[in-house]
């Protein structure tokens, strides 16, 4: 088959390799109607996160049919149509009993390592590192997906591909992150990055009852997207986003801040982007923390702190006595994709939710490898991508 293999730092490409087979009799093999590229397959791309190995399949965010089916998994059939989540459950162990499906412990096959670098176990992820299981992902024309029985979400007739495939990860991740901020109604949600997380993040925070909801980022085409879904747009290449939030709440602050952006943050206008930079360049730093930062600052006292963006490793000069004495809660973490998908799939075929509004981009597989890049460099008013593997 073909499927989009990791090689080193900005080198993906469009490989031939052998199809993959049941492994274990809880599995099932998926032939992919759609993948797409998601955010955290930019920080492999660009080389931050460590623990890939060269050849690795790529691709967390995917969804097909059933092929194959392994012998004690009873709850597929050949020929359903799925959506996988990224984070693999075996729905047994004590952390999937209470919902915490993206640190389940028993589905990462490279659980001493992992724990040796996180003090425990995650769950295991498809695509995203050998620390995370070194499961081959999505970006593929085939994928094993082990403990299928429960690692699924089935799609009712009638749904096209772009209704459902973002909750695989995209749409349970802005649901969640803005779940984790409990929202009330005189609240402001303070949202850092308009990418794809990001924007699901914004209609989530507005359907749960937002007061205000303000969207920080600077490409054009992702703050006019913001603004298209309730957000008040805030370029920080443009203004200080600390002066824009104090104005925008009474100089109180947002209660609820979101850092949709994770390691990769830019800050034009401030120092500590300079030191970042300098740091992780040389590998004294693994990630940049600048919105954190900002987040600690501007937050209002009592408020809370909801981070889906991806960190990978150490970060550097938080401003820690700030959020304690402000007596900040932190929110964070991969996605429990599992416990929010019957609520959202629900929304999207009552109509509530349809998170398609986000693709600008959808092209054949083969074309994944320059697609990395349209995408991370904003290019061609990129917001996000699907791949098809049998586009034409
Ligand atoms: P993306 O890279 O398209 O979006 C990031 C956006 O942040 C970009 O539009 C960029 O311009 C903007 N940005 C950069 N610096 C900024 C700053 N200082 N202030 C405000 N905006 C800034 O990626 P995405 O797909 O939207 O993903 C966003 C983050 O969420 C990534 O870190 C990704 O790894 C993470 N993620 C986490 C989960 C999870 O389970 N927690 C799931 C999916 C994605
Ligand atoms: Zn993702
Ligand atoms: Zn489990």
């Amino acid at each position: 088959m073909r499927a989009l293999r990791w090689h080193g730092k900005q080198d993906i490409r469009y490989d031939t390799v052998a199809d993959p087979i049941i492994e274990h009799p809880r599995d099932a093999i998926i032939k992919v109607s759609a993948c797409a590229i998601c955010g955290s397959d930019l920080h492999l791309f660009d080389g931050f996160m460590p623990g890939m190995k060269s050849g690795d399949i790529v691709g967390h965010e995917f969804m097909g049919e059933v092929v194959e089916v392994g012998k004690e998994n009873h709850a597929l059939r050949v020929g359903e149509r799925v959506v996988i989540p990224f984070t693999i459950f075996c729905g047994e162990c004590e952390q999937c009993k209470r919902g915490n499906f993206s640190v389940c412990e028993r589905t990462n096959r490279n659980k001493d390592a992992a724990a040796k670098v996180f003090g425990h176990t995650t769950a295991g992820l498809f695509g995203y590192t050998q620390l995370t299981g070194g499961y081959p992902g999505g970006q593929a024309e085939y994928v094993r997906v082990p403990f299928a029985d429960t690692t699924h979400v089935k799609v009712p007739d009638g749904l096209t591909d772009e209704q459902v495939l973002f909750l695989g990860d995209i749409l349970p991740t802005g649901w969640q992150a803005a779940v984790q901020c409990d929202i009330e109604p005189t609240d402001t949600v303070a949202i850092w990055g308009a990418g794809p997380v990001g924007q699901m993040t914004i209609r989530s925070a507005i359907l749960l009852g937002a007061r205000q909801v303000i969207a920080i980022d600077r490409v054009p085409e992702r703050l006019a997207m913001a603004q298209a879904g309730g957000a008040i747009p805030l370029n920080f290449d443009e203004e200080s986003i600390l002066d824009r939030l104090n104005e925008l709440t009474a100089g109180k602050g947002p209660e609820k801040c979101v850092d949709a952006v994770g390691m990769e943050s830019h800050a034009t206008r401030s120092i500590d982007a300079v030191y970042d930079r300098v740091k992780q360049a040389v590998m004294l730093e693994s990630d940049r923390p600048h919105v954190l930062r900002e987040m600690i600052y501007v937050c209002r006292p009592g408020g809370t702190l909801s981070i889906p963006g991806v960190y990978g490793g150490l970060v550097d000069k938080i401003p820690f006595g700030a959020s304690m004495n402000k007596g900040l809660t932190w929110r964070m973490g991969q996605t429990h994709v599992k416990r929010w998908t019957d609520d959202l799939l629900n929304r999207i075929v009552q109509g509530q939710i349809d998170p398609s509004f986000v693709i600008t981009h959808t092209v054949g597989l083969e074309k994944g490898p320059e697609m990395y890049e349209t995408f991370r460099d904003k290019k061609d008013g990129c917001i996000k991508v699907v791949l098809k593997p049998s586009f034409s």
